[in-house]
């Protein structure tokens, strides 16, 4: 078994990384060490990073001593230096099944808002590879899709174009700035384009993208500052739902604050959409805190609803969410309310190998998704620093594994869906959907 398993990744002191000649690599469920198992293993996808991680001594398998052992320091020539673990952040479209094997406890500062994941060396495949699987092949969202020279023309024109509207000049600072890719598709006119409408939220999640307390991580972007019109969402959503190619138009997209603060503004601006045109499909992302703004929702027509939990467990749902103002079973019932009424219905399930797959974790999940009837799970992997998260959630322990948890959903649930991204209307129910998961590359 040893033969086959890739070599530990290790990084000096400036940030150099290299394979050790000896030790394999470990992966991290929980907080405890474990080895990735064959199926689990493959190559790092194109478009990731690698980083390293200061202060953290990776953790190997010695495969010759049968153990897991801390690499504090490896003997280079004469010289031994100190090192440290090295992680991969993934590109989209992959459900990490383990975190990085190291020491966390090394760590100074929290780490920043990342998804991190075990990555070692496969001298055999001669490749990077992770402990990961494939949960998504919408290829629209890889990063030579969004090239920068071909975009700044098009977001000037647009705004030629809609000289007043303060939501496109909000748009193509995300577009230009902060490289978000789902702005610029709209200046691209095509796939899925955000419609951020919301400067406030009512949760207060530990790793919020869009607002973090300064002593704290610093957020990745800015929330919008102020509540678009129903003319101002309605200039720039129509255009997109009657010429894109595969359009979607999205309200909630990540770097807003909870977009069911406003419903009515968004009830409205999606009526008028839906009068103007039948094409496309508008999607609401959301906390799902508010339940009857959910059927307000449904009533204006909105296709898909998409719900962010870290857990279904209200404890740890609690403790990550913070809400305030209402409950887990405000959640619940949104979701109930969007199945109810012919909606596709998914949610955001924002995982990591330990919390997720906790055996507590997967019998609430189980019968979540039995009482719900959902159709999709999106899996994204949360971007916190593994062992704050860890800590917050009250992790001491390792779960049934990321893989077996998503075995045992499609064993009892084969209408379920796994993926990462939204689907147009078109696409909720492909053929083939059944047997979707693992995806072929
Ligand atoms: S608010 Fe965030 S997700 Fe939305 S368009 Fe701007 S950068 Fe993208
Ligand atoms: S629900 Fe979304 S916007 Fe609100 S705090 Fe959580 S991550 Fe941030």
């Amino acid at each position: 078994m040893s033969k086959r398993l890739p070599k530990m990744l290790y990084a000096d002191s400036k940030g150099n990384i290299f394979d050790h000649p000896e030790l394999c690599m470990a992966g991290m469920n929980g907080t405890v060490a474990v080895l990735p198992d064959e199926v689990e293993l493959i190559p790092l996808p194109e478009d990731s990073k690698l980083f390293t991680m200061p202060s953290m001594p990776p953790i190997s398998w010695d495969a010759r001593k049968k153990t897991f052992t801390t690499v504090n320091e490896v003997r280079d020539g004469r010289r031994t230096q100190r090192v440290q673990a090295v992680a991969a952040f993934m590109a989209p479209g992959y459900l990490r099944t383990l975190l990085p094997a190291c020491v966390y406890s090394g760590k100074k500062t929290h780490l920043p808002l990342w998804s991190y994941t075990a990555v070692g060396w496969d001298e055999e495949r001669d490749c990077f590879v992770v402990a990961a699987t494939k949960v998504d092949n919408n290829r629209n969202w890889n990063p030579g899709n969004y090239d920068d020279r071909t975009l700044d023309p098009l977001v000037r024109r647009m705004l030629r174009e809609m000289p007043d509207n303060r939501l496109l000049e909000q748009l193509s600072r995300c577009a230009v700035d902060y490289h978000c890719f789902a702005a610029k598709n709209l200046f691209y006119r095509r796939w899925e384009a955000p419609l951020p409408t919301s400067p406030v939220c009512n949760s207060a999640c530990l790793g919020c993208i869009s607002l973090q307390p300064s002593e704290c991580c610093p957020s990745n972007h800015d929330r919008i500052a102020f509540v678009p019109t129903p003319e101002e969402l309605c200039e720039i959503a129509v255009p997109h739902l009657e010429q894109a190619e595969q359009a979607i138009v999205s309200y909630g997209q990540g770097c807003e604050g909870d977009p069911i603060l406003q419903a009515d503004t968004i009830a409205e601006a999606t009526r008028r959409m839906k009068k103007a045109t039948s094409c496309g499909t508008v999607n609401f992302n959301s906390n799902g805190s508010l339940p009857d703004r959910i059927q307000l929702l449904c009533d204006v027509g909105m296709d898909s609803f998409r719900f962010s939990m870290n857990s279904v467990r209200e404890e740890l749902y609690n403790r990550y969410y913070r809400p305030k103002g209402y409950v887990f079973a405000d959640v619940l019932r949104s979701v109930d309310i969007a199945k109810q009424n012919g909606r596709f219905t998914m949610i955001n399930y924002l995982v990591s190998p330990g919390v997720s797959d906790a055996p507590a974790e997967v019998d609430a999940l189980l019968r979540f998704v039995a009482d719900s009837g959902i159709d999709m799970i999106q899996l994204r992997n949360l971007s916190i620093d593994p062992d704050y998260y860890n800590r917050e959630m009250g992790v001491a322990g390792q779960g049934i594994g990321m893989y077996q948890l998503l075995q045992r959903l499609k064993q009892e649930f084969p209408r379920l869906q796994f993926g990462y991204y939204n689907r147009t209307k078109e696409n909720f129910f492909p053929e083939g959907f059944e047997t979707g998961w693992p995806v072929k590359e």
